[in-house]
């Protein structure tokens, strides 16, 4: 319940829905937040916010919040409450028994791009030194781990290159697969004040979003609305219309990247199959567009790219993300205000989640778990042994509890048996194995297949930070005191010990203090000079001591200082349109809801969008004889659901669309297993299904 009337203190922290990471006054009665402010002083927001961060905190205080640990034997049992104690015990002693049964490797944990930084930190801790394996991944494996790929090799820093007012001096700004005014609004608002002064806009995606044309006063210059999967055919035509046209800035190409790298692209990409005319019947966009799309972004000041999940989630997302990154390179579009290779993140901390050694294959600060000299240094901080061996990714964690190599699982903040693709080889995995232990504010999905409830902390009754999509470190702060008791990396403290590893923070401070001595894109990063200037942009250390807004100014962050080209052939997913499933289907967010809904759908004042519903164009409606508001039923390799259509031609023919907020729609019941080549990112974005109208189930 938000109880309105004057507030008694206001407490500034920062919105944990989306990356842009909008500041806020919490407006305080007692322990009650009475009203959520956005705050003049956001670097981020400039006291602008969306219904979400403005409205959507009610979850907080929700009666659905589980405030006391639970234990179960089994799946099938009734969840007994149980004391902190008893249930850390249990779930430390179960992990060990799992160790000892199946060896050190069988146990892992997940971690969340909803936590902290420090409470993702201290996670990846207490796997690898505690649990003393790299089984350790996190949520942004299924969102834009090809980003942290794709750009570590291409400029050396898995991070966007820009800050979010960089965009006002933008000339050209093309968005693919992205949709900021749905999900990252306060940005899209930014984004449109700046097509409104006359920036140029391309959009590069198979559905009409609003900033194509619903948008008051914008409307796209170029809409490429290519078939789903087909990004990298596109890009590639784009890049070839630059170099075979003289449109290279060779200037910065010479002085900026590595040339012998780009000598062979040039080669690779002139070639006359990447020509638009050869790839317009792979992407279904006309090469007079794609020739003048290209045209306007390479002839402008500075051109920026925007990207979001309809780049990162498919089979070539590490591919295409490189694509992007070799055409802002060709053109010189990097390393000044304008211009940029900008990843619209989803949730808040997808960037400090990735940042802060979330994955099996890097420490804190994207160091490689093989290499010796980095282990040495954890080692040492830690005073323990560390393996030289990266661990499982969530897919391979997957495989291996159904091998019965794999058996105890530790998620924090994360709903794997609802977000992740191909949902019922998850949940046979999670069936497989002999603990799960869940730490959530909500009883979520996975919390079916658990064994442990460990009840978790939202975030306004947490200090950390959070970083955003601009790579900017916020504060978070506890404006009231924990429902169930603890901080989330307080009860992760607790299980390190319960473990037998060790650890005694007083105070997230203390964390962040111990990642900035270990972290060289961290060094001048505390809570000290957080609250000094609001917030900070890594890298900070002795060369930037108070951040820094925009990379590569001088040169790239790889180890020879220059930007390298790697070549992108397109290779066609392996997900096909046959007679039995003839439409492609493609997912993204709207507006009012936020990913699997667990806090926007119980948040009463935010529920105008109340359900998932499939989009179809209006010729293939009519050939299944599918009215506007029927019952309709889709159906892939992978599984089956049921939805109700939305006619519309905001979707091409062969395409369907929808939403995934709800857990009875079931998106992901019927996505398939393929994913990246480079990191497994899940191909949510296409879906051969096939659709049929069906009566009301
Ligand atoms: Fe929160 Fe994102 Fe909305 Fe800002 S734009 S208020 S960070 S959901």
């Amino acid at each position: 319940v938000i109880e309105h009337g004057q507030p008694e203190h206001a407490i500034v922290t920062t919105c944990a829905y989306c990356g842009v990471g909008c500041s806020f006054r919490a407006e305080m009665k007692g322990e009650q937040v009475i009203r959520m402010v956005p705050d003049k002083d956001g670097q981020a927001n400039h006291g602008h916010s969306c219904v979400k961060g403005r409205f959507a905190f009610g979850y907080a205080t929700h009666k659905d919040r589980i405030t006391k640990p639970m234990i179960r034997a089994s799946i099938h049992d009734p969840w007994q409450e149980v004391s902190w104690e008893q249930a850390i015990n249990h779930a430390a002693s179960e992990l060990k028994r799992i160790q000892a049964k199946y060896g050190k490797a069988s146990i892992g944990g997940i971690t969340s791009s909803r936590c902290t930084n420090e409470e993702t930190y201290l996670v990846q801790k207490l796997i690898r030194a505690g649990f003393g394996n790299n089984n350790v991944d996190t949520c942004a494996r299924v969102c834009h781990s090809p980003t942290g790929y794709g750009l570590k090799q291409t400029f050396g820093e898995s991070s966007g290159t820009q800050d979010f007012d960089s965009v006002m001096k933008s000339d050209v700004i093309m968005v693919i697969g992205a949709n900021p005014t749905d999900g990252h609004p306060v940005f899209g608002s930014a984004m449109k004040k700046r097509l409104r002064q006359g920036a140029k806009l391309i959009v590069v995606d198979p559905r009409e979003i609003d900033l194509v044309k619903n948008s008051p006063h914008v409307k796209a210059d170029y809409h490429l609305k290519l078939r789903p999967g087909t990004n990298v055919a596109l890009i590639n035509a784009l890049a070839h219309v630059i170099v075979t046209e003289n449109l290279i800035d060779e200037a910065f190409v010479q002085s900026r990247c590595d040339v012998a790298s780009f000598n062979k692209w040039k080669t690779f990409i002139a070639d006359p199959r990447h020509a638009p005319e050869q790839t317009e019947t792979i992407t279904g966009v006309a090469a007079s567009d794609m020739r003048a799309a290209a045209r306007l972004y390479a002839s402008v000041n500075n051109g920026a790219i925007y990207y979001g999940l309809g780049v990162t989630e498919h089979s070539q997302g590490s591919t295409m993300v490189i694509g992007i990154a070799n055409l802002a390179m060709a053109t010189g579009n990097l390393g000044r205000i304008g211009v940029g290779v900008n990843p619209l993140r989803g949730q808040n901390n997808v960037q400090g989640s990735c940042d802060m050694g979330s994955f099996p294959h890097e420490y804190p600060g994207y160091r490689h778990v093989s290499d010796p000299a980095t282990r040495d240094l954890f080692s040492t901080a830690w005073n323990v042994p560390l393996s030289l061996d990266p661990g499982l990714r969530i897919p391979n964690m997957f495989e291996a509890a159904l091998d019965n190599s794999f058996m105890g699982l530790y998620v924090e903040g994360e709903d794997i048996a609802q977000s992740d693709p191909d949902i019922k080889h998850v949940h046979a995995a999670l069936r497989a194995m002999e603990c799960v232990i869940v730490q959530d504010i909500f009883l979520n999905e996975t919390a079916k297949f658990a064994h442990v409830f460990l009840p978790g902390a939202s975030f306004l009754e947490k200090d950390g930070t959070f970083t955003n999509a601009e790579r900017r470190i916020s504060p978070v702060r506890k404006v009231m005191k924990p429902l169930a008791g603890y901080q989330d990396w307080e009860v992760t403290q607790l299980l390190s010990n319960a473990m037998g590893y060790p650890m005694n923070y007083q105070h997230p401070s203390e964390i962040m203090a111990e990642i900035a001595s270990l972290t060289p894109t961290f060094t001048g990063v505390s809570y000290e000079k957080i609250d000094e200037l609001g917030s900070i942009q890594w890298p900070c250390n002795e060369e930037t001591p108070t951040g820094t807004p925009i990379m590569h100014t001088e040169e790239f962050m790889r180890n020879d200082g220059k930007g390298l080209f790697m070549l992108t052939d397109y290779v066609a997913t392996h997900e096909r349109i046959t007679p039995m499933y003839p439409l492609i289907l493609t997912t993204g967010r709207i507006l009012s809801q936020y990913n699997v809904g667990a806090q926007t759908r119980r948040t009463a004042n935010n529920m105008w969008h109340q359900e998932d519903r499939l989009e179809l164009h209006p010729h293939d409606a009519e050939d299944r004889g599918i009215v506007d508001g029927d019952w309709v039923g889709i159906k892939s390799r992978a599984g089956e659901t049921v939805l109700r259509a939305l006619i519309t031609d905001r979707v091409q023919p062969g395409v369907v669309y929808t939403t995934f907020h709800f857990p009875e729609s079931g998106a992901n019941v019927i996505t398939t297993d393929n994913s990246d080549w480079a990191t497994n990112c899940p191909e949510y974005k296409v879906t051969a299904v096939q659709v049929t109208k069906v009566s009301q189930p």
